[in-house]
C-alpha cells in the first residue's frame, strides 16, 4: 500500500500545508501509481506528466509564500473527466470525433481548481460524449472496476470513479446528466456528488443535454467531495444557467447530527426488481439513520416511474442539437474523401460517431420533427414538470429523500449494453433527480455477495446541499470508507 496515495485528500492537503510533504513528492508518487496501475484499469485517456510537474512547482511556491493558506486542497492531484475543456490539453469526449481536439481555454471549474492550487494530472475515460453507464461506448475502450476487473466501473464518468477508487487520483470531476456521477460512484464504492442545477458553471463542459448537465466531484469521503464543491461552485457570468446564491460554504455542513431530520423513502424505488443484497443493505441503512435519531418514513411517489421516458426524449432532443456542431468543418474529425458539402457532413459524422451517439441523435431529431414535437417533446416536458412538482410536495414533508443508488451492483464487462430495455430501466433511480434539477449524493454502504460495492442515494431540495452533506457525513461516521481489497 502506498502511504501517500491512499490518504484522504484533505489529510494530504494538511500535510502539505504543514510541510510534512512537498507538492512534487506527492505528485511523483501519484504519477508512479498511475503508470503502474494503468495497464490494469485503462482509466486515463491523457496523463499530464510534464504539465502537472510545472503546476506542482508553481503551487509549492504559492504555498511557501502563504498565498494558499485558505485553500483546503492546495497541492492535491485531481483527475478530470475528458468532456471538460483543458487549455492546451486534448479533450476527446472519448470519441473519434474529438480524438485530436485541443481547446484553447480552460473550463471555469478548471480555472477555479488551478487558482486554489489543485493539481490537474490527467483526463479520464467516459462513455462517448457521456452517453451510457459503463464506459463501454468509449472510443478508447472500457475502463475496469478496481474492485473486480471483470466488471465495469459504471458510467458515463467511469474513469473518474475508477481512478479515485484505484488511488490513481485523490479526487476527480465528473458530469451528471442522468446519473453519471452517482452511479459509477456507487459501483466503485465512492462518494459522488451531483449539485443542484446551476450551482457549478457548465462553461467549458462539452454539452450532452444542457438543461440536465451538471459537473460534480468524486471522493473517497464526503468531506473530500465537499471541499471540491466549495471550490468549484459559484456564479459564473459565462454560463447563463448559473445561479447567483450567496452562501457557498458547504464545509460548515460537515456535522455529525441528524437528530429529528425527516427522511422520506419513496416506495417506488424499492419495488422495481431491486437486487436482494441491495435491499438488505438498504434496510440496514434505514436502521442506522433511525438509531442516529432521524425519523424515516416510507411514502409513495408514483410519477417518478415516467422519468426514464421523459429523460430520453428530452436528453436526446438536446443532444441532437448539441452535437450538430460536429460537422467536419468547424471542430473535430473530417473525412478524407467527399463529394460536396452534404457528403462532407454525412461522411465525417458517420465515420466519427459511435453507435450509441448515432442512435441518440436520430431519436432526438425524430422527436422534434414535424408532427412529433407535440406528441413526444412537449409531452415529455409536461411530465418533467409533474415530476418536479411531485418532488416539491415531498420536500414539504421531508428534509431529504433516501433511496438505493442503483438496481444492481456493477455488471460484468461482457453485459449487453446495447439492450435499451435493460439499460434504460436501471436508470430510474437517477434521471428524475436531473429532470427536477435537484442535488443528489451517492455514498457507499456495503458490499454484495460478490464483494462489489453497494451505494445509497441521498436527494435534497434545490440548493439544500447542506442537508444531504450533513446526513452523508453522519452516516460516514458509522460506515467509514473501505478501499478495494484487491489493491496492493
Ligand atoms: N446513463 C445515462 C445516459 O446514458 C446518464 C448519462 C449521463 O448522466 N451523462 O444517458
Amino acid at each position: 500500500m502506498n502511504d501517500i496515495t491512499s490518504m484522504p485528500a484533505l489529510m494530504l492537503a494538511s500535510k502539505i500545508k504543514n510541510k510534512e510533504l512537498s507538492v512534487t513528492e506527492v505528485l511523483d508518487q501519484q504519477l508512479k501509481v498511475i503508470h503502474e496501475r494503468e495497464p490494469l484499469y485503462n482509466s486515463y485517456i491523457t496523463i499530464m506528466d510534464d504539465e502537472a510537474q510545472k503546476q506542482a512547482k508553481l503551487v509549492q511556491q504559492r504555498i511557501d509564500a502563504g498565498e494558499l493558506n485558505d485553500s483546503p486542497l492546495a497541492g492535491v492531484p485531481i483527475a478530470i473527466k475528458d468532456n471538460i475543456c483543458t487549455k492546451s490539453v486534448r479533450t476527446t469526449c472519448a470519441s473519434k470525433m474529438l480524438e485530436n481536439f485541443v481547446p484553447n481555454y480552460d473550463a471555469t471549474v478548471i480555472e477555479k481548481l488551478k487558482n486554489s492550487g489543485v493539481i490537474v494530472i490527467g483526463k479520464v475515460n467516459l462513455d462517448e460524449f457521456a452517453m451510457g453507464g459503463s464506459t463501454k461506448t468509449s472510443y478508447f475502450g472500457p475502463s475496469k472496476n478496481p474492485w473486480n476487473t471483470d466488471h465495469v466501473p459504471g458510467g458515463s464518468s467511469g474513469g473518474s470513479a475508477s481512478v479515485v477508487a484505484a488511488e490513481q487520483a485523490f479526487i476527480s470531476l465528473g458530469s451528471d446528466t442522468g446519473g453519471s456521477i452517482r452511479q459509477p460512484a456507487s459501483y466503485c464504492g465512492l462518494v459522488g456528488f451531483k449539485p443542484t442545477y446551476g450551482t457549478v458553471s457548465r462553461y467549458g463542459l462539452v454539452a450532452l443535454a444542457p438543461s440536465l448537465d451538471q459537473i460534480g466531484p468524486f471522493g473517497r469521503t464526503i468531506s473530500d467531495c465537499t471541499a471540491v464543491l466549495d471550490i468549484i461552485s459559484g456564479h459564473d457570468p459565462k454560463d447563463s444557467s448559473s445561479v447567483n446564491i450567496k452562501n457557498y460554504s458547504y464545509m460548515e455542513a460537515l456535522v455529525n447530527d441528524v437528530k429529528k431530520m425527516k427522511i422520506g423513502v419513496p416506495n417506488l424505488f424499492l419495488n422495481k426488481d431491486l437486487d436482494e443484497d441491495i435491499l438488505n443493505c438498504f434496510t440496514e441503512v434505514v436502521e442506522i439513520f433511525e438509531n442516529m435519531g432521524a425519523e424515516v418514513e416510507y411514502f409513495d411517489m408514483d410519477k417518478l416511474k415516467y422519468g426514464p421516458q421523459a429523460y430520453y426524449v428530452i436528453s436526446c432532443a438536446e443532444a441532437s442539437s448539441s452535437l450538430a456542431r460536429f460537422d467536419g468543418v468547424r471542430y473535430g474529425y473530417r473525412t478524407n474523401d467527399y463529394d460536396g458539402l452534404t457528403d462532407l457532413y454525412k461522411k465525417s459524422r458517420s465515420e466519427a460517431f459511435g453507435d450509441e451517439v448515432k442512435r441518440r441523435i436520430m431519436l432526438g431529431a425524430f422527436t422534434q420533427g414535424p408532427g412529433n414535437y407535440e406528441a413526444y417533446y412537449n409531452k415529455a416536458m409536461k411530465v418533467r414538470r409533474l415530476i418536479y412538482d411531485e418532488y416539491q410536495e415531498a420536500f414539504d414533508k421531508y428534509d431529504i429523500l433516501l433511496s438505493p443508488e442503483s438496481l444492481t451492483t456493477a455488471p460484468h464487462i461482457n453485459y449487453n449494453n446495447n439492450d435499451p430495455k435493460d439499460k434504460y430501466r436501471s436508470e430510474m433511480l437517477n434521471v428524475s433527480v436531473n429532470l427536477a434539477g435537484l442535488p443528489g449524493v451517492s455514498i457507499p454502504c456495503g458490499r454484495d455477495k460478490k464483494g462489489l460495492p453497494i451505494g445509497i442515494q441521498l436527494i435534497g431540495n434545490r440548493f439544500d446541499e447542506k442537508k444531504i452533506i450533513r446526513a452523508a457525513y453522519a452516516f460516514e461516521q458509522v460506515k467509514p470508507y473501505k478501499r478495494p481489497s484487491t489493491l496492493i
